[in-house]
């Protein structure tokens, strides 16, 4: 028996100019639908504050749980729910863009959290690439490059495959491109720097540039190109494999075929499964669910077909 339930999670769904249907016709997170460009499993962000789905805690928001119930995530001290779990769905490329530190966020967005995120590709065109990383050696090279609208000189881009995994930390220029589909682990907030938007218009008008903070929070030189990108297509089944332990977060690729157990000792964990369907202890879940283990879970038994992504925000075990 375990002490603490499963907490499943009514992800929140987002529209957006480049989003596609595959969330509605693959994820069936609803009954008809496009442009939708996210869906937010795990997120007590006030942009998107997800649902208790079932249970003693059904209908309440993940951020009243964090809030009145901090002992289910081990007491821990952040004041806000700290990770954001999201599927992105691209039809079409994402603005380039780039994320304040903790630092600028706080000092210039009222408090905010600056962004760390990561991605695992859930699938994607063939000779796909994404936007990460830029060529301008100095700022002042930066700043005169975006001035001059010289942004396919700036960017880098880098081939990716299906199941490759990236970590962008603040000060990356980076962008989704065309027909990715992605699971992203961030840091939760949604503070978002725009450098280029490929000069599209949106009602007619060109989205905001945010010019000067770009310039200003942009790390210089970059190389992030040449780091940060794993490839895990060849891990071995029922297996946790660490994709990534930084200062934010913990994250694990799980291919399961058969059964896997673990002890849950975070302060919480959470899983999201991106393939397949099988059971977590008696409960059946399937592709398209996010669920949040507690403190006081227990042992974790998984069992089926299923391709997992786990995260904790606890990264000192
Ligand atoms: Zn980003």
């Amino acid at each position: 028996m375990n002490k603490q339930d499963v907490i499943a999670l009514e992800p929140v769904l987002k529209e957006n100019i480049w989003g596609g249907s595959r969330l509605v016709t693959e994820f069936h997170y609803r009954e008809e639908g496009s442009g939708l460009g996210e869906c937010w499993g795990i997120s007590a962000h006030p942009h998107g504050d997800c649902k208790i789905a079932e249970g003693p805690y059904q209908g309440k928001t993940l951020s009243w749980l964090y809030q009145e119930h901090r002992e289910l995530f081990g007491n821990i001290k952040s004041p806000e729910f700290p990770l954001l779990v999201k599927i992105i769905d691209a039809k079409d490329k994402l603005s380039i863009q780039v994320h304040p530190d903790d630092a600028y966020a706080k000092e210039h967005e009222n408090g905010s959290l600056g962004k760390t995120e990561c991605w695992y590709v859930m699938d994607c065109p063939e000779n796909a690439e994404l936007v990460i990383g830029h060529n301008a050696k100095t700022r002042e090279e930066l700043a005169e490059m975006v001035h001059a609208g010289r942004y396919e000189e700036l960017i880098r881009r880098v081939p990716v495959k299906k199941g490759d995994f990236v970590q962008i930390i603040p000060g990356t220029i980076h962008a989704i491109t065309e027909g990715m589909l992605i699971l992203e682990t961030q840091q939760s907030s949604d503070v978002t720097y725009r450098v280029y938007d490929y000069g599209r218009l949106m009602n007619g008008k060109p989205r905001e540039i945010h010019v000067e903070q770009s310039i200003a929070v942009t790390n210089v030189p970059d190389e992030a190109d040449k780091k940060g990108l794993l490839h895990t297509q060849n891990l071995a089944k029922n297996e946790l494999h660490e994709l990534i332990s930084c200062e934010y977060y913990r994250v694990w690729k799980l291919d399961l075929a058969g059964s896997f157990t673990m002890k849950q000792d975070f302060p919480f964990l959470l899983l999201s499964v991106l393939e397949g369907e099988g059971r977590i202890g008696e409960l059946a879940i399937k592709k398209g669910d996010h669920f949040i283990l507690p403190t006081g879970y227990g042992n974790v038994f998984l069992s089926g077909t299923m391709e997992l992504i786990l995260s904790t925000a606890d990264c000192t075990k």
